[in-house]
């Protein structure tokens, strides 16, 4: 069993974040927070925030991080969160990590550890960019995990398989850049406070096994 189960994944696109949550729920009762989600669900449901932050979308802002902390912390505040929680997906910058220390605090309910999951470069951008769509029938493949019987021909349909603008090399690049800039600040402010695990391991069912053994 855990212990250790008040986490933070942090990682570039493509570093297998969501792979590994998916892993930890299926075995682990803890609850998954993920802001695109809460950010969908406090607009479906009309509350304060989700009208603060529907105007703004609306308006083609970025929500900020108060407002976006504040659902957080509403999120953490539910029973299932006592059991553990992985927060995935935030905080992305140090600001944000502040709101969250304090709202943990407030809540009594303090992070145990902020997993980093560190992906070489290279591998992120083949798995960004290895999507494909087929044109016919919108099917999608992977040309790394979930490829087409014969490349760039759609097994359903035999249509011609084609790479979406956002899944283009350019892309990609841009999205790490991004995820480099905002987010190694935030690494340093982790690894300051003692929290930092880096697993640079690549295998899922291995990166599973490490996870189980330094939680422990
Ligand atoms: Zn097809």
């Amino acid at each position: 069993m855990l212990k250790q189960k008040n986490l933070i994944f942090v990682g570039a696109p493509g570093a297998g974040k969501g792979t590994i949550s998916g892993l930890m729920l299926a075995k682990y009762p803890m609850a998954h927070i993920s802001t695109g989600d809460i950010l969908r669900d406090e607009v479906k449901r009309e509350t304060p925030l989700g009208r603060e932050a529907a105007v703004l979308m609306k308006a083609g802002k970025l929500v900020p991080d108060e407002v976006v902390a504040g659902m957080v912390r509403a999120r953490l505040a539910q029973p299932d969160c006592r059991n553990g929680f992985i927060l995935d997906g935030f905080p992305r910058t140090v600001n944000q990590a502040d709101l969250l220390a304090a709202a943990l605090k407030e809540l009594n309910n303090p992070l145990d550890r902020v997993i980093y999951f560190k992906v070489d470069d290279e591998t992120l951008l083949a798995r960004l960019t290895a999507r494909q769509n087929c044109r016919k029938c919108g099917e999608i493949y992977n040309k790394l995990f979930m490829p087409s019987k014969v490349e760039g021909i759609c097994d359903k349909c035999g249509g011609e398989l084609f790479q979406r603008p956002d899944d283009s090399l350019e892309t990609a690049k841009s999205r790490l850049e991004v995820f480099y800039r905002q987010t190694r600040p935030l690494i340093d402010y982790y690894e300051k406070q003692g929290l930092l695990l880096t697993v640079t391991e690549t295998d899922k069912e291995r990166i599973m096994a490490l996870l189980e053994r330094e939680l422990a």
